[in-house]
């Protein structure tokens, strides 16, 4: 068996250890004679599985106790109109515009209301965070529903290093591609949610964090699919309906490894770590060139390219000869991406860097 340097932007690298307990349970799970994957979601087994992944996602994050977890399927992108269907009371929202997923967000939620781009870095190719000064200016108005961001912009390699002032507005983040990357104050936010498939499991979960008085009696249209109704999924522990349960329990069991690798802040040091590798490189580099503006830069995606297409292209095939995958840059941008979520390790991310020297130095 070998496997390789994963920089996937996700589905992503997991832990090897979480992928060998699965194994290892996947015939029998705990001597109940058959497979997790072909038991009721009602069993009792099974609501073990989903209460320990609840109740170690709460101590890992801290999620306080007005605020409910829930384990939703669609992505993040049924997020996208979740978000506003639930949550647009009277109708009008602020969305910052930092990147494509943020844009799509934006634009889903026009179909339901009025949803205002705050500020936005597309005229900069989105290579930084926008201007947080509008969103806490319209935030204090007290005529906004919620301000919405994106914290961290998978596919241009930026994240917000602080957070806008909302005051008394909720702030709702997708956190998809920074989620268990770093301590989350869950306090700062109305509702957070991220698409499992990078930092927290498999494709095919989202979590979703929301504090209990912005489910009110259910959501803020009528024409919310029940699905959708956070209201209904907080009452029903999110098995309104048949929940993606091997998801759930390979969540759970990321969740368990984050904590046994020293939780949140051991993981911010090392993805911090991890990303000065690279970005070090970058900033001497003469032959590649990073993306994001340095105040702005992502520790969980990197992004960079060469000075041509063609360039970009022989390196990113010396690099599969070499066991490295996963780094081209998103479709929408090109380049190179090097996605270093928490179970990349920095071993990998020490290959990619003594490739990155390699080629830099055969081309000089
Ligand atoms: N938001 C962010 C930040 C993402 O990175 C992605 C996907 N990579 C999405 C939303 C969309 O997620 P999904 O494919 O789970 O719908």
């Amino acid at each position: 068996m070998q496997r390789v340097h994963n920089f996937s932007a996700g589905p992503a690298a997991l832990p090897e250890s979480v992928l060998q307990d699965a194994q290892a349970e996947l015939l029998d799970y705990r001597g109940c004679g058959m497979s997790i994957l072909e038991m009721s979601h009602r069993s009792h087994a099974f609501s073990e599985v989903i209460q320990d992944a609840e109740n170690t996602l709460r101590r890992l994050v801290g999620i306080p106790s007005n605020y409910h977890v829930l384990f939703l399927q669609g992505g993040a992108t049924l997020q996208f109109a979740g978000v506003p269907m639930n949550l647009m009371r009277t109708g009008r929202a602020g969305y910052i515009v930092s990147g494509n997923f943020a844009r799509l967000a934006w634009q889903e939620a026009r179909k339901y209301g009025e949803a205002e781009a705050l500020s936005s870095s597309e005229e900069t190719g989105f290579d930084r965070i926008p201007d947080l000064a509008p969103a806490a200016e319209r935030a204090a108005a007290g005529d906004l529903d919620y301000v919405y961001i994106c914290q961290n912009n998978t596919i241009f390699g930026t994240m917000f290093s602080t957070l806008p002032d909302c005051g008394a507005t909720p702030l709702v983040a997708d956190v998809s591609s920074c989620f268990l990357s770093m301590p989350l104050d869950v306090e700062r936010y109305g509702l957070i949610y991220a698409g499992a498939q990078k930092n927290a499991g498999p494709a095919g979960v989202t979590v979703v964090i929301v504090r209990d008085d912005l489910l009110g009696e259910g959501p803020a249209l009528a024409c919310c699919p029940s699905y959708m109704s956070y209201r209904t999924q907080a009452d029903k522990d999110s098995m309104m309906n048949t929940p993606n349960t091997f998801g759930i329990y390979l969540c759970g069991k990321v969740f368990r490894w984050v904590e046994n690798e020293g939780g949140l802040a051991a993981m911010e040091k090392r993805n911090r770590q991890k990303a000065k590798t690279l970005y070090d490189l970058l900033d001497r580099s003469e032959i590649f060139v990073p993306t994001a503006q340095p105040e702005s830069r992502s520790i969980s995606n990197v992004t960079f390219r060469c000075a041509t297409p063609e360039l970009d292209e022989a390196f990113i095939s010396g690099a599969r000869e070499r066991g490295i995958e996963g780094i081209k840059g998103h479709r929408l941008v090109g380049g190179m991406r090097a996605s270093i979520y928490n179970a990349v390790s920095q071993a990998s991310v020490d290959a990619l860097a003594a490739y990155m020297q390699e080629f830099e130095e055969s081309r000089r």
